[in-house]
């Protein structure tokens, strides 16, 4: 559909200059000519990080980076591209949804990632947030619950360009000990507790960002630091979540 676009865009452009031009002695209109193109999308996106993010006092020019690069329509279904830069979560089917883009932010910012920082995800839903970590770092790893998910994540990531993410489909309470331990873990589902493999697998020094809560009703997103064996939990805001479920 990216592309589409630009197609659609540079043809409308290049039909009404041909109108106007000799005919070409070369036979294709894309090579014969310098078509400016215009990605509606770009617009969509550019507007989305000056109104909804930057303007909610996200500053990290690494996380607005990555937000402004990462095509989010890309990671919608079909049927929402039209709302796919639009302030709120949408269905990605199986039940479960492409968080907001702010909350995709602030969880970005809070964790403090930095280039060569191993990164967990759990909740890989779309892999639009596994995308935005792997423009900041190196090293993402992403654990999904829901195989068909993992499976369309994994395809789009790898159709997209986005190498350095190494996806599984595994229940995320347990954390991935193999890659473990990780600077930065973001989890995208709601938990009634912290779950300790998490902990466990934090880096000295590592920060987990985590929504905990009851199910179906509000959670408070918790940014955790991990300093030897003291934990410090702080409070960031009210958010909401699809649950973590549990494997059998
Ligand atoms: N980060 C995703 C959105 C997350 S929605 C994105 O950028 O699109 C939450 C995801 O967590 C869902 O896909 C859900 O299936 C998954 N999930 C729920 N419980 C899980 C668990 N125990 N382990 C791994 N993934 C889980």
């Amino acid at each position: 559909m990216f592309s589409l676009w630009r197609i659609l865009v540079g043809a409308v452009l290049g039909a009404t200059l041909l109108a106007c031009a000799p005919i070409p002695a070369t036979p294709t209109l894309a090579t014969s000519l310098s078509i400016p193109t215009v990605d509606l999308f770009d617009v969509s996106r550019k507007h989305m990080v000056a109104e909804q993010i930057r303007e909610r006092q996200v500053i990290d020019s690494e996380v607005l980076r990555a937000m402004e690069t990462v095509p989010r329509h890309e990671f919608v279904p079909r049927e929402y591209l039209a709302q796919a830069y639009e302030d709120h979560p949408l269905p990605i089917g199986n039940g479960q949804t492409i968080s907001q883009p702010y909350i995709v932010a602030v969880m970005t910012e809070l964790a403090q990632i930095k280039r060569g920082d191993r990164v967990l995800e759990i909740g890989t839903g779309s892999g639009y947030q596994a995308a935005i970590l792997s423009v900041i770092t190196d090293q993402v790893y992403s654990v999904e619950i829901i195989p068909a998910l993992a499976e369309s994540a994994a395809e789009r990531l790898k159709r997209l360009g986005y190498a350095n993410v190494v996806l599984k489909s595994a229940d995320g309470y347990n954390g991935w000990e193999e890659f473990a331990p990780f600077d930065a873990i973001l989890v995208t589902a709601a938990a009634d507790h912290i779950p300790p493999p998490l902990i466990a697998q934090l880096k000295d020094g590592g920060r987990m960002i985590i929504p905990v809560g009851p199910v179906g009703s509000f959670q408070t997103l918790w940014r955790v630091n991990k300093h030897g064996d003291k934990i410090v939990t702080e409070n960031i805001m009210g958010v909401l979540f699809v649950p973590l479920t549990r494997g059998k």
